[in-house]
Formats: structure tokens, C-alpha cells, sequence
């Protein structure tokens, strides 16, 4: 019989998914049949509150967004429905142009915590849309203009008429366990001096999510995995992607070695050495806003109170 001590045998009853992933918040209705009843979206557009995107950033202050009427929108830029409040009927747009008080933009990584659920979808969707707009001035098949269609939701070629929708690049993240119920985490060079993360990679042209976890892993780490387990998604707009995250077992520690290239190091943890790390600075862990962290803390049973890092 399996002997577990009172804290691993609490994190083990919470193996089920990751909830209110920061950047996973949402709370409008994208009413996604409006978006080609050109005369109603006009009409909403009247009453509407618009956030103002410019680049990769939202007309926000430190912990709250600002909207602005449509009367108070001017100039050159595109508009872009983001949806309606159930509750109190009240339409959403984006207004994505190139310039504004730089006082009043902020990113995600600054803010994104510091969001209401409302306020984190539609800044989410937000930037997210503004970013493969910026992308796609162009038609791919003939290299003519495009134009924004179904009120922001694609681009259609001015020559050929054909349609291009948003572009989302999907990425899996796992946390790797032994059967002690250790994690692997690793560093990567273009992180902070000692920060750890789990580990990730983009899904590739015909992969399912679950052979992607097994090719990532073993090529950073050396490590085969299996029991791959899903535990939520977060979308992560800078500029993209969606973090699809998974945990997975490994039953052969011994193959265990960072790759020297995306990742340079890598440690196994057991919770307690996970709260020493943690305490004497001598490991740094991934934001609040990732999914990574979440992952870590789900693991270890709680949150970690620890100093913030991010990538400069
Ligand atoms: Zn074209």
C-alpha cells in the first residue's frame, strides 16, 4: 500500500482541471450571429464602449480598463466587435488604432491580473484580434489589401474576395511527474537567472496535443512520458498562442537531461524542496498570470508566495 504524507494526499484529491485561469476569464457573449447584420452592428456601435488597442497594448489604468463612447473615436483605425453583456445589454467594441496617450495603455502582463473577469475577456479577445489583424494586411493567396470583415472577426480580399480568419497557434505545456509524484521543471537561457518553468512547445502540422506532450518532453528533457492528463487552456496573446496545458508520468528518471539548447538545466523537486527553493531565492518561478504557475501550485497543493519573474 502506497504511504502518502498529509500534504501530498490532500494535492492528490485535487487532480481534477486548473479553474479561473487569469487570462481565461470571460464574461460577454461574443454574439457571433451579429457579425454579418452590418445595419445592427452600426446600431450597437451608437451605444457602445470601446477600448482603444494600440500595438499590443489597451486603453487601461493600473487596475482597471477605459472605455470610451464611439462619439469620442476619431481618426484612422478599424473597428472590431467584441460582443454584448447579457446582463446589462451593453455592446463592446475594440478600436485598433496607431496612436494614443501612452498614459493610457497598458499590456496584459501588466494588468491582466489586476482585471474583472469582464474586463479580462474582452481585453483578452481584444488584443488577441488586434494582433492577427496587424499580421494580415495582406491577401495570402494573391498579395492584394485586405479589408476587415464580419465586424473584425476576419479579412476579406479586395481582388479575389476570398476570406481569412484569425490564426490561433496552439502550444502544450506540461508539468512532467515521476512516480514519487516529483516535478521536473527547466531553465531556459532567455529566462532570468534561476527561474524554473515546465515545459512547452508549439503543436506541429498534423500532431495531436497528446503526441506533441511526448515529442516536447522528450526532445527538452530526455524524459518519455505517458498517462498524459489534460488540465485546462489559457488563451496568451503575445502574440498567438493558446497554452494547452497537460501533466504527464514518467517511470524512467534516469534518462532526465536538459537539451543545452532551448532548455540548459533542469531539477527535480519534491514539495519540500520546492518550498526551500522557493524561500532562499535559489529558484525563481514563472509569473502569476501563466498557466505555468498555476500548474506548479496545483501541484504543490497551494499557492506559493514568492517574488514575481518575468522574461524582460
Ligand atoms: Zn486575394
Amino acid at each position: 500500500m502506497l504511504v502518502v504524507s498529509p500534504i501530498m494526499s490532500a494535492a492528490k484529491m485535487n487532480t481534477g482541471r486548473l479553474n479561473n485561469l487569469i487570462l481565461a476569464r470571460s464574461a460577454v457573449d461574443r454574439a457571433s450571429e451579429l457579425r454579418t447584420d452590418t445595419i445592427k452592428l452600426e446600431e450597437l456601435w451608437q451605444s457602445a464602449k470601446v477600448l482603444i488597442i494600440v500595438n499590443d497594448q489597451v486603453s487601461s489604468h493600473d487596475s482597471e480598463l477605459i472605455f470610451f463612447t464611439s462619439a469620442e473615436i476619431s481618426g484612422e483605425g478599424e473597428r472590431y466587435f467584441l460582443g454584448i453583456d447579457q446582463g446589462s445589454s451593453q455592446s463592446y467594441f475594440a478600436w485598433h488604432t496607431t496612436e494614443h496617450d501612452e498614459d493610457q495603455l497598458r499590456t496584459l502582463r501588466q494588468i491582466g491580473a489586476q482585471l474583472s473577469s469582464l474586463e479580462a475577456g474582452l481585453a483578452v479577445h481584444a488584443i488577441a484580434l488586434s494582433n492577427w489583424h496587424s499580421a494580415h494586411p495582406r491577401c495570402p493567396k494573391c498579395g492584394e489589401a485586405t479589408q476587415v470583415d464580419l465586424g473584425g472577426a476576419a479579412r476579406l480580399c479586395t481582388q479575389d474576395q476570398s476570406q481569412h480568419h484569425p490564426r490561433t497557434d496552439p502550444a502544450v505545456i506540461v508539468l512532467i511527474k515521476d512516480v514519487n509524484d516529483r516535478i521536473l521543471l527547466g531553465h531556459q537561457p532567455i529566462w532570468p537567472e534561476k527561474r524554473f518553468s515546465t515545459f512547452a512547445g508549439f503543436v506541429e502540422p498534423g500532431e495531436s496535443f497528446e503526441q506533441c506532450v511526448v515529442r516536447e518532453v522528450e526532445e527538452e528533457s530526455g524524459v518519455k512520458v505517458h498517462s498524459v492528463h489534460y488540465l485546462g487552456s489559457q488563451p496568451w496573446p503575445f502574440p498567438a498562442s493558446i497554452m494547452i496545458a497537460f501533466e504527464a508520468i514518467t517511470s524512467d528518471v534516469s534518462t532526465a537531461r536538459a537539451d543545452g539548447v532551448e532548455i540548459t538545466e533542469i531539477r527535480w523537486f519534491t514539495r519540500d524542496e520546492m518550498k526551500d527553493a522557493v524561500a532562499s531565492q535559489e529558484v525563481l518561478l514563472p509569473p502569476r498570470i501563466s498557466v505555468a504557475r498555476r500548474m506548479i501550485e496545483h501541484w504543490y497543493g497551494s499557492e506559493i508566495d514568492t517574488g514575481e519573474s518575468w522574461r524582460p
